[in-house]
């Protein structure tokens, strides 16, 4: 499960960071060199906070390293979901907040003179007429707050523009997101955040948390070989990777999936004209989700296949190709050049889990397979709330999250529930 992505292999000169030596003290420590880890770190400490972050192998080694790339804008689940939880204005910070999350990453691209491809245009891919109706839900609701990237294609002439595939019925094209190299981005804020004072180290798993630490008000991170890290501030950001890290409340409120993605050998100018001609990345309706894209050296980078049970877990490069050749059969014969997968985390509701303890532990998590732009904006926040603002994070950490039910059972009874929902989408209901 834990092969190399396609982003490792092509990006094997990427920097190294040195491994904790003995130890360190610092204001804040952060568990999770993902993006979620180093956005937070390169916000403290561009605001000057000594900030160290503790990963357990190189950076980028849980999902912000291996997944689709694709750049999506707002939350994880349907807003109207946090909407009912929350008061009018608080509705509208949690709505501010999840749209500036690809705006961040535009800005962050633009500041730091990040190279990662970084690409814009997006299809929401509708399979049948249900889910036409739930993108022109979803349409509604967000104009109606004002977003303006939409526009609808009906049926297949509209869609031919964009995609050369008879699998649609229709879209929704969305100049407002996009997709990029997810590990050259996260190297990217790894740099400006060194560049800022913040440590990285990498090859320092923290296997434990002592809450009273050194009895100074600091806590301390136990590291193998007697290393510690001591702060006054933690932040958990290791997500579905955390383990046995994790606080009560957060592994009690998050479950883990799988996702594979299979990378082909480059294809020809032409093959791509044909598939993908104006380059949007394309995810589409259904409940065990389809995504892919073409990435700046022309391959198809498909993702789909996420397994809740950890039992079926095989046979997963020609499942991978047939569900890609389902969708382009043109590329039936295409060479694969590499197939990985990673661990997904996900709340109940789909929300992402922000929380604080009263002894400064602060921690987000299960942003449900969106969060590639998502989790610089919940790192940003769990900072910003360190620094004085915590407007964004005080409305997002007031939403409730459910237990999931059947304790270690759970993932059995979570791979049901999907079961039954991957059969509703099959028989279109
Ligand atoms: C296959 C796949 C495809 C996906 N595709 C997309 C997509 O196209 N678009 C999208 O928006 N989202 C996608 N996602 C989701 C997205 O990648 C994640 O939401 C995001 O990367 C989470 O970032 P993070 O920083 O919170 O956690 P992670 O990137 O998972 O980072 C957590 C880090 O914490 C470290 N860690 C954990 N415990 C410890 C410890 N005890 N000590 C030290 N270090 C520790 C881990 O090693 C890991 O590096 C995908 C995910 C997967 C797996």
């Amino acid at each position: 499960m834990m092969q190399q992505s396609i982003y490792e292999t092509e990006f094997a000169a990427r920097p190294r960071y040195t491994t904790l030596a003995d130890s360190y003290t610092c204001d804040v420590a952060i568990v999770g060199g993902g993006l979620t880890g180093i956005s937070a770190a390169l916000t403290l400490a561009e605001a000057g906070f000594s900030v160290a972050v503790l990963e357990a192998g190189p950076i980028g080694t849980g999902g912000s390293g291996r997944n689709g790339g694709h750049v999506c804008q707002g939350w994880s689940s349907d807003f109207i979901k946090i909407q009912k939880q929350l008061a009018p204005a608080d509705a509208d910070i949690a709505w501010d907040a999840g749209m500036g999350a690809v705006d961040l990453v535009t800005e962050r691209v633009r500041k730091y003179d990040i190279d990662c491809d970084l690409t814009f245009g997006y299809l929401h891919a509708a399979l049948h007429k249900r889910h036409m109706d739930e993108l022109d839900e979803m349409q509604s609701e967000w104009e109606a707050r004002g977003y303006q990237h939409f526009s609808r294609l009906d049926g297949k002439t509209a869609l031919d523009d964009h995609i050369g595939s008879n699998a649609y019925v229709g879209a929704l094209h969305d100049t407002g997101c996009g997709h990029m190299q997810p590990l050259k981005y996260l190297h990217g804020l790894a740099a400006a955040a060194t560049r800022a004072g913040a440590q990285i180290f990498e090859d320092s798993p923290v296997q434990a948390i002592d809450r009273t630490g050194t009895g100074q008000g600091l806590k301390q991170l136990k590291i193998a070989g007697g290393r510690a890290v001591n702060a006054r501030i933690i932040m958990l950001c290791g997500n579905a990777y955390l383990a046995d890290v994790g606080l009560p409340q957060m592994t009690r409120r998050l479950a883990e999936v799988v996702s594979s993605v299979l990378a082909t050998k480059p294809l020809s100018e032409n093959m791509v004209r044909q598939i993908l001609p104006t380059g949007a990345a394309v995810a589409d309706c259904n409940t065990a989700l389809n995504y892919y894209r073409i990435d700046a050296r022309r391959r198809m980078i498909f993702g789909g296949r996420s397994s809740y049970s950890k039992l079926n877990f095989r046979n997963i490069t020609p499942d991978l190709r047939r569900r890609m050749t389902n969708v382009f059969p043109i590329l039936q014969d295409a060479g694969i050049e590499q197939v990985w997968s990673g661990k997904i985390g996900i709340t109940m509701n789909r929300i992402p889990h922000f929380g604080r303890t009263d002894d400064d532990i602060y921690f987000v998590q299960g942003f449900s397979g969106h969060g590639v732009a998502l989790t610089g904006q919940a790192g940003r926040m769990l900072a910003e709330a360190v620094i004085g603002d915590a407007t964004q994070f005080d409305v997002m950490s007031s939403l409730t999250h459910r237990i999931f039910p059947g304790g270690p059972l759970r993932t059995p009874a979570l791979a049901l529930g999907m079961a039954w929902f991957k059969m509703r989408d099959r028989l279109r209901l």
